[in-house]
């Protein structure tokens, strides 16, 4: 509770350099509380990994008249792109960087959001710092940016976009570590797993177990992947039973060759996944 009080401090305290001071390397104290998922391995019955949050959030996602159209389950779409568009994957829209190698990106937390709301975002943002050099900063007269909003569902915009872009993480089931580290991931450039070009060697959709209507979802992408694994324990990686027409029955992802292997149930970001970010924004020392 000690550092939870000092992360507020910081932030209450510090203007665009917000987390800067929180987050060069010292001991994590701001995690702690999150330690219990160290134990999800053999967690086949464990419904908790991002994914399935994420998708039992969006279920029931009412579509915004002006909002982005969402694909891939909570990808939105810039609106002059087509379905298959995802050019910040391949090309990389990434945040720039800035001094000492540190790549800031802006934030903004709606006034929606209780303040232990705020806190569970803050504390997922903060999580960035002690793995990588993003550092998320308290936006002021920064054009491009990120505006955590709660509407309806969980979604993110692939890569910079330019000027005001939202992440929604609506109140009921988004509002989560596991599901903010993933809708910030998509932010910062990074497509699904099973969405990689490279992915069929490692799975198979069973496209006749899918909802009716939803097999784009599960479309591949150029993406670039950063010369790193095909990971089935990346937090960006859908879950055996996404999109199924019976969960628990029927899976939609099957993985090669070993078909019983655990997917789509990570509750942190990878080991992969951090390398990958890492690479991406050539962030050195970590
Ligand atoms: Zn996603």
């Amino acid at each position: 509770m000690t550092s939870f009080a000092t992360l507020i401090l910081v932030l209450s305290l510090t203007s665009s350099a917000v987390f800067i001071t929180h987050a060069s390397g010292q001991t994590n104290t701001t995690t702690g509380e999150d330690n219990d998922n160290d134990s999800s391995e053999g967690e086949t019955e464990a419904p908790q990994g991002a994914s399935d949050l994420i998708e039992a959030a969006n279920n029931g996602m009412v579509r915004l008249r002006s909002g982005p159209t969402i694909q891939f389950g909570d990808v939105a779409q810039p609106s002059a792109h087509t379905r298959n568009a995802s050019p910040c994957t391949a090309r990389g829209c990434t945040w720039p960087k800035g001094f000492r190698g540190y790549v800031f990106v802006p934030i903004y937390i709606s006034r929606r959001y209780s303040r232990s709301e705020r806190n569970v975002i803050i504390r997922s943002l903060v999580e960035f710092h002690r793995v990588s050099c993003i550092r998320f900063v308290w936006r002021r007269r920064h054009r491009d940016y990120i505006y955590f909003h709660p509407f309806s569902g969980c979604w993110s915009y692939i890569g910079r976009q330019g000027g005001r872009q939202f992440v929604s993480l609506q109140q009921r089931g988004c509002v989560d570590s596991r599901v903010i580290q993933h809708e910030l991931l998509h932010a910062l450039g990074f497509h699904h797993e099973q969405a990689r070009s490279d992915r069929d060697n490692h799975v198979r959709i069973l496209a006749n177990n899918v909802l009716p209507g939803r097999l784009h979802n599960f479309n591949k992408v150029n993406t670039n992947n950063l010369g790193t694994p095909y990971d089935y324990s990346s937090i960006m990686h859908y879950s055996r039973f996404a999109f199924s027409k019976q969960r628990g029955v029927l899976p939609t992802i099957v993985p090669i060759p070993v078909s019983t292997a655990v997917i789509g149930q990570a509750t942190r970001m990878s080991g992969n996944d951090l390398k990958r970010l890492n690479k991406l924004y050539q962030c050195r020392g970590y």
